[in-house]
């Protein structure tokens, strides 16, 4: 039985004029991300995206594959027929034949996209669903809240008989809203963060600040492992890791030590800032959560984000860390966040850091470091690590 993947695209029904450039990127994305997999044909009608593989394309990893492109609410596979009432019912019969097992309540849902097919319908759903129940007799047909709906569709040249729906990734083509570069540490809240914004579109760069040797390169290997799990969903991912050794020695010897963190991830927004202009990026994004740690008050987010022009995105300030964590479990980067290595955050940890710093006072303890050479230094050593 020749079967076909059917995608469901979501808010870009509601895009009016734009919808028309989402609907190109989405077909553009779709066919970088399934060309390794095979050859198929991909083809866009009515909201719905029908991916045909050709010759030996498999469908099954192309649907996993497709379950993490964003933009796509819902998905499932189809079996194809010719277009006439028995090779339908035949068709719908051997196709759900297992599934409609397990199921009690179901109704037929058809749709002519072909209006001089010779049945309505309502005539179509009504033959299917006899068909069906002929097959199962404990099945019992509902309109309202059945638990399966058995979609038909008539189109120019096949029917198609639709499998299981499936939840889709949601959100937004992958580079709709631009570009954004994301501070990407190997803890269980960056990757999360980095994640729900390319979900809104964002095509994503990111940045991985490590301290050898005081990080070992397992920690390094870590977050390189977490870009790639990421990749899974954004396609394409660079990772821009910067040595920031040098800088950690220097807030050692020249500042005091409860300001550590603070004068730290001034020089990490700094340093992001500096790799995102230069790669296009027009916001930043951060795992921050408010309250979480000393780092991520309302005063050292606003010491923090005071050093850098561009729009900073924290979609995790408001969540807590069991909701972070249910993320990170269904993008499947929790097991890897929790391997048990250290972050450059957790080199020169203060033991009373401020809480509630005030802006001049951290401006001060900067006095001494030579920032620009720091921030240069810094970028000329980035190495570049490309993903997916
Ligand atoms: P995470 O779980 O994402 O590591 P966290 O709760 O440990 O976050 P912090 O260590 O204060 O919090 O880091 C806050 C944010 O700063 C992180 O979410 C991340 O965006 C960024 N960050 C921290 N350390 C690094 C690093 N080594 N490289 C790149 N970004 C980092
Ligand atoms: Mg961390």
């Amino acid at each position: 039985m020749r079967e076909v993947l059917l995608l469901k695209c979501g808010e870009l029904v509601l895009k009016g004029l734009n919808r028309g450039r989402f609907e190109s990127r989405l077909l553009h994305i779709l066919r970088a991300r399934l060309a390794p997999l095979g050859d198929y044909r991909l083809s866009i009608s009515q909201s719905t995206v029908y991916v045909e593989p050709q010759g030996d394309a498999p469908v099954g990893e192309a649907l996993e594959v497709c379950r993490r492109v964003f933009g796509i609410v819902s998905l499932c596979c189809a079996a194809v027929c010719p277009k006439d009432m028995a090779a339908i019912c035949d068709t719908a019969a051997r196709y759900l034949n297992d599934e409609l097992e397990h199921t009690r309540t179901f109704k037929v849902e058809a749709r002519r996209a072909d209006k001089r097919f010779p049945l309505t319908s309502p005539q179509i759903g009504a033959e299917v669903g006899a068909r069906l129940l002929e097959e199962h007799p404990h099945l019992r047909v509902r309109m309202e809240g059945a638990e399966r709906i058995v979609k038909v569709e008539i189109r120019e040249q096949y029917a198609y008989v639709s499998g299981e729906r499936l939840p889709g990734a949601g959100g937004m083509p992958t580079g709709a809203n631009g570009r954004a570069m994301l501070l990407l540490s190997g803890g269980i809240d960056s990757p999360v963060a980095g994640h729900m914004m390319a979900r809104r579109g964002l095509e994503l760069g990111a940045v991985h600040f490590y301290s050898y040797p005081y990080t070992s390169e397992e920690a390094r290997d870590k977050v390189i492992e977490l870009a790639r799990i990421l990749s899974g969903w954004t396609g394409k991912l660079t990772v821009s890791v910067v040595p920031f050794t040098h800088i950690q020695q220097e807030i050692r010897d020249k500042c005091s030590e409860d300001y550590f963190t603070l004068v730290m991830r001034r020089f990490m927004m700094r340093l992001a800032e500096r790799v995102a202009r230069h790669q296009g990026c027009k916001a930043l994004i951060t795992g921050e959560s408010l309250g979480q740690v000393a780092s991520q008050t309302i005063e050292s987010l606003n010491a923090t984000g005071s050093v850098c022009r561009l729009p900073v995105f924290r979609p995790l300030i408001g969540m807590d860390k069991e909701e972070i964590v249910v993320r990170a479990r269904q993008i499947g980067t929790f097991e890897t966040s929790i391997l048990p290595y250290e972050d450059c955050c957790t080199v020169f940890t203060p033991r009373h850091p401020q809480t509630k710093p005030k802006l001049e006072n951290v401006e001060k303890q900067e006095e001494n470091l030579d920032i620009d050479g720091l921030v240069e230094e810094a970028f000329a050593g980035i190495e570049r690590i490309t993903l997916g």
